[in-house]
C-alpha cells in the first residue's frame, strides 16, 4: 500500500519498510523549470512543502496504531545512502515518545550467511597462471590481495563486474582522476628541465592555462563538454577545488631545493621468477618521478586521508592487522619497480595528499615515526622479501581465496552486497 492510499485509514499495525532517506521522504523536489529560489521567493510550493506534507502522512499513520514496525536498510543504492529516515531519528529523539506507556526498540539485522571460500584446485591455479601470464599485475591488485584475499578473487580472477554508483557528483575516484590529468598536464611542458622557485611562481601566474588543463581535465574524466564558457553549477565548485588542490601542490614544490621532472604517468613493468613454472610481470603507472639531490623521488598523489606512519615494514603484510596500510604498500611496490630499472640510485617515496594545505610534514612515510628518506638503504631487503612472499601467496595451491576478518575494509567494497 502507498503511502497516499493511507489517508484517513487506522491501522493496529503497521510495518514500513524502506524507510530510508531519500526513499521516504525522497528529500528531492520533483523536477521543474521553476528554480528553487524564485518558488522561494513567489511562495510556491518547494521541497520543504512536500516533506511536511509526508511528514504529516507518515505521523498521522502511526498515530493511532499498536505496533509500529519501521525497517531500513544499510544497502547502498541509487535512490538511498543506506542512511535511516529523519522519521525515524524523530522517534528516537523525539520528547513525544519517552511516555512510558510506549516501547521503543532499535534492532539490526544482518544476514547471517556462511563464509565464502575458494579453494585453488588445479584448474583454478591454472587459470590464475594463465590470466597473469598475459595481465600486469599491479601494485593495487597486490595491495587488493593483501587487504582482502576473496576481494582480489572477485575482481582479477573471476573478473566480475563492480556496480557503478549512480550520482550526480563525482566520485572520489573521478575526483583524484580529474586532478592526476590537470597536474600532469601542468607539468608537462617542464619535465627534464630544472624547476626552481621562480619557475614555480611563474606557472602559477599562467592562471588561463592551469584553467584550462582543469577544464580538459574534467571534460575527459567526466565525459562532458565543458569549457570556460558555459561552466556552471556544481562543475564550478569542482573546478575551484581542484585548482585550490593544484595551487596547493605547486606551491608545496616550491618549498623543495631545485629538482627536475624526469616523467608524469610512466609505464613501468618489471618481470619476476616466483619459480620455475611461474614468471609474471609486475607493473603500473608511477604518477611524477623526480631528480631530487642525486635521489629519484616517486610521487603518488592521493585524495583521502594520510595514512602513511607505520612501525615495521612488516605491518604491511599482515593481513590481520588491523590497519590498513595500503598507501604505503602502493607507493614501496613502486619504489621496487623502480629501483630494478634505476641503475642503483637511491629512491626517495613521496606520498602527497592533495587535501593537505600549506605544509609538507605529512607528505613523506614516517617508518615508527622517522621520516623515511631512501627506499635502498632503510627499506629494501626486508619489503623485497616479503612482497615476494606475498605475491607467491597468489598462487600457493594450499591458501585459499577468504573473507577479510576486518569488516571495515568491506564498508567500500563493491562485492559487500552479495559477500557480506
Ligand atoms: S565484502 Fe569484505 S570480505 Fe567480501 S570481498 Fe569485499 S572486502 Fe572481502
Amino acid at each position: 500500500m502507498g503511502m497516499l492510499e493511507t489517508r484517513l485509514l487506522h491501522f493496529k499495525n503497521v510495518y514500513i519498510i524502506s524507510l530510508n532517506e531519500g526513499i521516504f521522504p525522497k528529500g528531492k523536489p520533483a523536477p521543474s523549470f521553476i528554480p528553487y529560489s524564485l518558488r522561494n521567493g513567489y511562495e510556491l510550493p518547494t521541497i520543504k512543502h512536500q516533506d511536511s506534507i509526508f511528514s504529516y502522512y507518515f505521523h498521522r499513520l502511526i498515530a493511532g496504531a499498536e505496533n509500529i514496525t519501521l525497517l531500513y536498510s544499510k544497502q547502498l543504492s541509487d535512490k538511498s545512502k543506506g542512511e535511516k529516515s529523519r522519521f525515524i531519528s524523530q522517534l528516537e529523539y523525539s520528547p513525544k515518545y519517552t511516555n512510558k506507556n510506549i516501547s521503543l526498540q532499535f534492532k539490526l539485522f544482518s544476514r547471517n550467511s556462511e563464509p565464502i571460500s575458494i579453494i585453488k584446485d588445479d584448474a583454478l591455479l591454472e587459470k590464475i597462471k594463465k590470466i597473469f601470464n598475459c595481465k600486469i599485475l599491479s601494485p593495487s591488485a597486490i595491495s587488493n590481495f593483501n587487504e582482502c584475499s576473496l576481494r582480489f578473487y572477485f575482481k582479477y580472477i573471476a573478473q566480475l563486474d563492480e556496480p557503478k554508483q549512480l550520482t550526480e557528483i563525482p566520485s572520489e575516484g573521478e575526483f583524484g582522476s580529474i586532478f592526476h590529468e590537470a597536474i600532469c598536464s601542468i607539468y608537462k611542458p617542464y619535465t627534464n628541465k630544472i624547476i626552481d622557485k621562480n619557475l614555480l611562481q611563474e606557472i602559477l601566474k599562467k592562471e588561463d592555462t592551469i584553467d584550462q588543463c582543469i577544464y580538459e581535465a574534467m571534460a575527459k574524466v567526466l565525459s562532458l563538454e565543458i569549457n570556460k564558457s558555459n561552466i556552471s553549477g556544481y562543475n564550478v565548485l569542482i573546478f575551484r577545488t581542484i585548482k585550490k588542490y593544484i595551487t596547493n601542490t605547486i606551491q608545496k614544490d616550491a618549498l623543495d631545493d631545485n629538482f627536475t621532472i624526469i616523467s608524469l604517468e610512466e609505464k613501468t613493468s618489471v618481470e619476476l621468477t616466483l619459480n620455475e613454472n611461474i614468471s609474471i610481470t609486475i607493473g603500473g603507472y608511477l604518477d611524477r618521478v623526480d631528480l631530487i639531490n642525486n635521489k629519484i623521488r616517486i610521487i603518488d598523489y592521493k585524495t583521502g586521508k594520510p595514512k602513511n606512519q607505520i612501525t615495521l615494514i612488516e605491518d604491511l603484510f599482515y593481513s590481520n592487522k588491523k590497519e590498513n596500510f595500503s598507501h604505503v604498500l602502493q607507493l614501496l611496490t613502486y619504489c621496487y619497480l623502480k629501483d630494478k630499472t634505476a641503475n642503483k640510485t637511491d629512491v626517495l617515496p613521496e606520498l602527497r595528499y592533495i587535501k593537505q594545505f600549506n605544509t609538507k610534514s605529512n607528505d613523506c612515510i614516517f617508518l615508527d615515526h622517522v621520516p623515511l628518506n631512501s627506499y635502498y638503504t632503510s627499506v629494501k631487503p626486508v619489503f623485497e622479501k616479503m612482497l615476494i612472499e606475498l605475491i607467491s601467496d597468489i598462487f600457493n595451491k594450499e591458501i585459499k581465496f577468504c573473507q577479510t576478518e576486518h569488516t571495515q575494509r568491506c564498508e567500500y567494497c563493491s562485492f559487500a552486497i552479495f559477500c557480506r
